[in-house]
């Protein structure tokens, strides 16, 4: 009896299993012809500078229109989209769509904006990537200084000899280089010694415990404190509470993102934003 009670729950898990791995295939089938059929498209989170409290940038977000499903998160396509290597056509559409628009923003508004784009490993890896920067630059007439990549730690130091080389053409070209969700991984601190790096992205997870020896506070302004040390300026992420972007203020972080400063806007809201 044990042993049928156990392949019927053997069962029921393969039954579960299938459920979840249907409807992933399913929308791996759906994101091949995205891009096709443009059902993808670009919001943006305001960037804010700590000291004047102005919009000094922003995030491109990507967002799926699925057919039936709707509003798809990114969380939920995105690793799809790096395990079929589908993230590299999809990367350079963003990558391209985000230097267009800022362009045509800073055209509007007559003042400097800057854009960041999330690039994942797999697009890193890639030999062409410098070029296809220096394309989307050249071809969307956005000046290199008002675009930055966002990096995270893991896909920095895959390969720390290959990503520092792709690093460097990335800097020559002068776009600004972040590592993405700073403070979550374990990699340590050694690869900001030998990349170009110019911002770090604290995680909001590094900004809102208070559970330990050394207060949030103090633990953000030391490491404010190396960064600045470092030539390398500070951005928080995911800020929600007034009290936390006045320990921020405090802690002389330079910039900050999150839904109390802005949730991120399709373009025509970011337009209105930087128009009011
Ligand atoms: P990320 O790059 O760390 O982006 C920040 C995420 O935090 C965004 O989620 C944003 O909407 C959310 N967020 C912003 N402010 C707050 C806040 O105050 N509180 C909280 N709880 N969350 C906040 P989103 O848009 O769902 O994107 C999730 C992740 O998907 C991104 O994390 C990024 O890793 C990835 N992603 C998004 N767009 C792209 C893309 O174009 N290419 C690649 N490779 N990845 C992307
Ligand atoms: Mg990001
Ligand atoms: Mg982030
Ligand atoms: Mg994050």
């Amino acid at each position: 009896r044990a042993k049928a009670e156990g392949r019927n729950r053997y069962r029921f898990f393969e039954a579960e299993m299938t459920v979840a791995a249907r409807a992933r295939m399913a929308l791996e089938l759906s994101l091949r012809p995205a891009l096709a059929r443009e059902e993808f498209e670009l919001h943006y989170q305001p960037r804010v500078d700590l000291r004047s409290m102005a919009v000094v940038g922003m995030e491109a977000l990507i967002r799926w229109r699925h057919p039936q499903q709707g509003m798809v998160p990114p969380q939920q396509f995105i690793g799809i989209a790096e395990e079929t290597g589908l993230i590299v056509p999809i990367g350079r559409w963003v990558l391209r769509e985000a230097c267009r628009q800022t362009r045509r923003l800073i055209d509007e508004f007559g003042r400097p904006i800057r854009v960041s784009v999330n690039v994942s490993a797999r697009q890193l890896a890639q030999p062409a990537f410098a070029a296809e920067v220096r394309e989307a630059l050249a071809d969307t007439g956005l000046a290199p200084s008002a675009l930055e990549l966002e990096l995270t730690e893991s896909a920095l130091i895959e390969d720390l000899e290959r990503t520092a080389a792709m690093l460097g053409e990335l800097q020559a070209l002068g776009v600004k280089l972040a590592v993405d969700d700073f403070g979550t991984g374990y990699s340590g601190l050694a690869y900001l010694r030998r990349l170009p790096i110019d911002v770090l992205k604290l995680d909001r997870s590094f900004v809102l415990q208070d559970d330990g020896r050394i207060s949030a506070f103090d633990f953000v302004k030391a490491f404010v404190d190396m960064a600045h040390a470092l030539q390398l300026s500070v951005v928080a992420e995911g800020v929600e509470t007034v009290e936390v972007l006045d320990f921020l203020r405090a802690a002389s972080c330079d910039e900050a993102q999150g839904y109390l400063l802005g949730r991120p806007l399709p373009l025509a809201g970011l337009r209105s934003l930087l128009g009011g």
